[in-house]
């Protein structure tokens, strides 16, 4: 699952430059996912109590769904983080409006220069939005798409440079590849390294619950692999190959 972030100030044409990304990957083809964070504390799909959804989470239930005819909404009590959330998609492309903390690809949308200076990271891959109506070749040495003039050219860079989030491990807990997940996150973006210069992409031990891959820094790995081979070694039939362990709980 390959992902790019679109971020930018309000009114700047952030949704417009996702919805022709989404529109062009889809006709392209591609299965794409999309995520809307929402800048207000007060947002909530259902924030009036009386309703029986709001009754059910006032009532303490931590996860709430509401199943219709067309839509099935799952209600979270909290915030998740990014890496949380993209554990529930499985499609090609996943698109991320308004979300700064998801370590892959950023396209800035912004009204001017000095907004896309403010913004800038070293995961910033293009410029579009307001600024692209004057027709700049490129804003501090980035390219400008116009997400309406020319989505052909976007959505091909977007196919191009989007790419499977990284984790966010701290520092402390892993560093094999030299940088900060962040920072090799903004060298792939910036094509200075390689996706697979994560060493998880590498991982001997694998940890899948309910179906979902969980990234384990190589430390939590060693200990995961040191305790499963103690218990093999003892066993009849032992022998170093690929071994499976599956736990019903
Ligand atoms: S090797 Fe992967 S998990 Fe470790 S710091 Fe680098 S990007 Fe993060």
């Amino acid at each position: 699952m390959k992902a790019i972030a679109i971020n930018g100030t309000s009114n700047s044409g952030k949704t417009t430059v996702c919805e022709v990304i989404i529109k062009g990957l889809r006709e392209r083809g591609y299965t794409v996912g999309s995520v809307k964070e929402i800048h207000s504390p007060d947002f909530a799909l259902d924030p009036d109590l009386g309703e029986d959804t709001g009754r059910h989470r006032n009532s303490g239930s931590q996860l709430v769904t509401a199943r219709a005819f067309y839509e099935t909404d799952v209600l979270y009590q909290e915030k998740l983080s990014i890496d949380e959330i993209l554990k529930h998609y499985d499609h090609d492309f996943v698109i991320l409006e308004g979300v700064t903390d998801c370590n892959c690809p950023r396209i800035l949308t912004a009204h001017n220069e000095d907004e896309v200076k403010e913004r800038m990271d070293e995961r910033v891959v293009a410029v579009s939005g307001v600024l692209a109506n004057t027709d700049p070749p490129e804003v501090l040495g980035f390219p400008v798409f116009h997400a309406l003039k020319n989505p052909k050219g976007l959505v091909d860079f977007v196919e191009e440079r989007a790419f499977e989030p990284l984790p966010s491990f701290d520092s402390d807990c892993c560093s094999l590849c030299g940088y900060s997940c962040r920072e090799l996150s903004g060298r792939i973006a910036r094509q200075k390294a390689r996706r697979d210069d994560c060493v998880l992409d590498t991982q001997m031990v694998e940890l899948v619950i309910d179906g979902v891959a969980i990234p384990m820094v190589p430390f939590v790995q060693r200990i995961l692999k040191n305790a499963v081979l103690g218990v093999a070694k003892e066993l009849d039939g032992y022998k170093h190959s690929k071994i499976e362990v599956r736990l019903k709980i």
